[in-house]
């Protein structure tokens, strides 16, 4: 019997009275050190970043959060799989505010399909009219090149999307197939589960959800109504987007059950790190090592560009460690507007100097007075 146990608070570290920005900032913290990125190699890790943005998908969301803290309190929930429910401590580690105790699904797919069934209720249920209807959206992260950020360019996707089976229109009946009424659940497509206040609707696992069963299952998608695809798609992106910035791309989400219109696709965008900039808004930072000699009787150095051209930069006679120089219209462009391109200076010195060096160097400061 598979055991899950899903407390999402103790998942986050946090306790149900810990504040909204402490929630946050635990998970920042987690997806961070979880991140598939910095694990490549190690599937658990994967495992354990998607749990803790479940977790933070659903405790940063006011409206998740209450029925989830509703379903926590619920102690018969746990009874849907037998011997589960509520237990002193847990797998999930010490935890927990309010009641102080965890709770323990089994066998009954995990508490993100009670999630799903709560949330998004009524999805595939045999009461809701059928009907053309929108398809969901589909988010996407995607990493970028930081060049393909600043100044804007194509990357190639291809997105697995998870969508109505177009050959049954989600049915999960083969064409022309009858259907008999769901003995489970009597045709209603739900089964619920509890008592009083607290009982949860589900829906049925017999026909899932759809209140009548096949005779004969559809050959597309196996009787599941649902299919897998990848969608691949080449996405322009526009100049001067940023982490966390996000591209709609109508029409190109889940296809739309029973024929009606599709979702969107919502790119999110990640950009990788440049070894030699830094943005600043729109402007760039880059820092270049001069010598002793240059900042003393200037010089002219070549500074790459985020276009990876050379441009040269003249240094005045006496330019001090930390000055900082603007290439106008280097930076990123976003729209109408280009940022500059911010080279800040720094004066490497000599770690060594040799007899003859020491000489001239002394001979220099006693010409120049440079000592004061
Ligand atoms: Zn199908
Ligand atoms: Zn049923």
């Amino acid at each position: 019997m598979a055991t899950r146990t899903k407390d999402y608070y103790a998942i986050l570290g946090v306790t149900t009275s810990t504040s909204d920005d402490e929630i946050k900032k635990a998970y920042r913290k987690l997806a961070k050190q979880y991140h598939p990125d910095r694990n490549p190699e190690n599937p658990a890790a994967a495992e354990k970043f998607k749990e803790v943005a479940e977790a933070y998908d659903v405790l940063s969301d006011p409206d998740k959060r209450k029925k989830y803290d509703q379903l926590r309190r619920f102690g018969g929930l746990g009874g849907l799989g037998g011997s589960g429910g509520f237990r002193p401590g847990g797998a999930g580690g010490p935890t927990m505010g309010g009641d102080g105790r965890s709770f323990r699904f089994d066998d009954v797919g995990g508490l993100g399909d009670i999630f799903s069934s709560i949330f998004d209720f009524g999805k595939k249920t045999a009461d809701q009219p059928s009907g053309p209807t929108r398809g969901h959206d589909v988010e996407y992260l995607v990493e970028i090149p930081f060049k393909t950020a600043v100044r804007g360019g194509k990357v190639r996707l291809s997105i697995p999307i998870n969508e109505e089976c177009a050959t049954c229109n989600g049915s999960g009946a083969a064409p022309g197939a009858k259907s008999d009424l769901c003995k489970e659940c009597n045709g209603r497509g739900t089964i619920t589960f509890g008592q009083g206040s607290f009982s949860v609707p589900r829906p049925c696992p017999a026909c899932l959800g759809r209140g009548k069963i096949p005779r004969e299952f559809c050959p597309a998608c196996s009787g599941r109504g649902e299919v897998t695809r990848k969608k691949r798609i080449s996405v322009t992106v526009p100049s001067g987007v940023d982490t966390g910035s996000k591209l709609r791309i109508g029409g190109q989400g889940e296809r739309g059950p029973q024929g009606g219109p599709p979702g969107d696709l919502i790119v999110k965008f990640r950009v990788k790190d440049d070894p030699f900039f830094e943005r600043d808004g729109l402007d760039l930072k880059c820092e270049v090592p001069i010598n002793l000699a240059q900042a003393m009787m200037g010089s002219k150095v070549k500074v790459r560009t985020a276009d990876n051209r050379k441009v040269v930069l003249k240094i005045p006679a006496g330019t001090q460690s930390g000055t900082t120089f603007r290439i106008k219209g280097q930076g990123v462009e976003k729209g109408e507007t280009r940022g500059d391109q911010l080279v800040k200076v720094t004066v490497k010195l000599p770690d060594k100097l040799s007899d003859e060096g020491r000489e001239a160097l002394e001979k220099l400061v006693e010409v120049e007075e440079l000592k004061h």
